[in-house]
C-alpha cells in the first residue's frame, strides 16, 4: 500500500438489449515488484484478516478520482458513467471510516450520485442497527448500495431483509448451467421476482457464452456482466471501449429510499 502497488482494472456492466455500457466495476490487482500481477482472490483474505482492507479500499476510492479526472479530460461522457467499487463489509459499522468516505465522496469528481458500493457477505456484515443506519446515510448522500455475489452464501436473504440496498449482483454459480438446466433457470427467475418485488435492480455476473447471454436476456435481467461481454480491462483501454459500445441511460435507483 505504501509503495502504491495496487491498481484497478475495469469491467463493463452491460444493458442486455442494446449492449450499451451501464456502469464500470473497478476490480483491484496487486502489481507485485517480484511476483508480477496478483489477483484479489490471492490477497484479500490477508487484507481482511489484518484489517488492511480498510486502507486498500480507501486508497481505491482516491485512485478512482484520478481515473475519472483523466477520462473526463478525454471525453465529457465520463461525467455520466456510474462506477461500482467493491467495499469490504468490515467498514461497517465504523464511524471513522464513514467520515473518510464522506470526505472523499464530497470531491466533485467522485460525486456520490455516480458511485455504487458493492458489498459481499465474505466478511460478516454486522446486523446491528448502526450498520444499517450507516448504509442508509451513504444512500441518503446518493451512493447506491449493492449486495455482491448474491446467493453464494447463506446470509444473502437475511441481508436483503435487514439492509437498505439498491441492487443485487447474482452469483455466477447460477449462470453456469442456466442454458441447459431448468432448475438453475427456476432459481434465477425466482431471484428476479424477489428483486422486482422489492424494487431493487439485478445484475447477473459471470456470463461467458452466447447461450447464457441469450437465456438471461430473455429472462429480462436489468444488466449482465462477464467475459462474453468484456473481460476486465486496463484503465487505458476504457475510453476506446466506451466510444465503441456507447452508454446506456444511467443505472438509476429504482426507489429513492426504503
Ligand atoms: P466480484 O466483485 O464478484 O467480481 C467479479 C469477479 O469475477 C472478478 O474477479 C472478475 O474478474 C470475475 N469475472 C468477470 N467476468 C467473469 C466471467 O465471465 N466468468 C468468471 N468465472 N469470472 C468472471 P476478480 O477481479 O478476481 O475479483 C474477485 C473478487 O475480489 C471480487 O469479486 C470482489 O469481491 C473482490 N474485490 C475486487 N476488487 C476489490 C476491492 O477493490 N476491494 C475489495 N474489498 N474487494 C475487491
Ligand atoms: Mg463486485
Ligand atoms: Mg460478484
Amino acid at each position: 500500500l505504501d509503495g502504491d502497488e495496487f491498481f484497478f482494472e475495469f469491467q463493463p456492466v452491460v444493458e442486455p438489449d442494446t449492449g450499451r455500457i451501464q456502469l464500470l466495476e473497478a476490480l483491484v490487482r496487486w502489481r507485485h515488484p517480484r511476483l508480477g500481477t496478483i489477483s484479489p482472490a490471492a490477497f484479500l483474505n490477508v487484507a481482511e484478516d489484518s484489517g488492511l482492507v480498510l486502507r486498500l479500499d480507501m486508497q481505491g476510492l482516491a485512485r478512482l478520482e484520478r481515473h475519472f479526472d483523466y477520462w473526463r479530460s478525454l471525453d465529457p461522457q465520463f461525467a455520466e458513467i456510474p462506477v461500482s467499487i467493491n467495499i469490504s463489509g468490515r467498514h461497517f459499522p465504523n464511524f471513522v471510516m464513514e467520515r473518510q468516505f464522506f470526505e472523499l465522496l464530497r470531491r466533485p469528481t467522485l460525486h456520490s450520485a455516480n458511485i455504487i458500493f458493492e458489498i459481499t457477505e465474505s466478511v460478516f456484515l454486522d446486523s446491528n442497527p448502526s450498520t444499517a443506519e450507516g448504509l442508509q446515510r451513504l444512500r441518503t448522500a446518493g451512493v447506491q448500495i449493492w449486495l455482491d455475489d448474491f446467493g453464494e452464501g447463506h446470509s444473502s436473504f437475511r441481508y436483503l431483509a435487514h439492509f437498505p440496498v439498491d441492487g443485487i449482483k447474482i452469483t455466477e454459480s447460477f449462470v453456469r448451467h442456466c442454458h441447459h438446466d431448468e432448475k438453475a433457470r427456476v432459481i434465477l427467475s425466482a431471484l428476479q421476482g424477489l428483486a422486482r418485488g422489492l424494487g431493487v435492480r439485478t445484475v447477473v455476473e459471470g456470463v461467458e457464452n452466447q447461450q447464457q447471454f441469450d437465456t438471461l436476456r430473455v429472462m429480462g435481467f436489468d444488466a449482465l456482466q462477464g467475459y462474453f461481454l468484456s473481460p476486465p480491462l486496463s484503465a487505458a483501454d476504457i475510453p476506446a471501449l466506451v466510444a465503441d459500445r456507447g452508454l446506456a441511460c444511467p443505472a438509476k435507483r429504482k426507489r429513492p429510499t426504503r
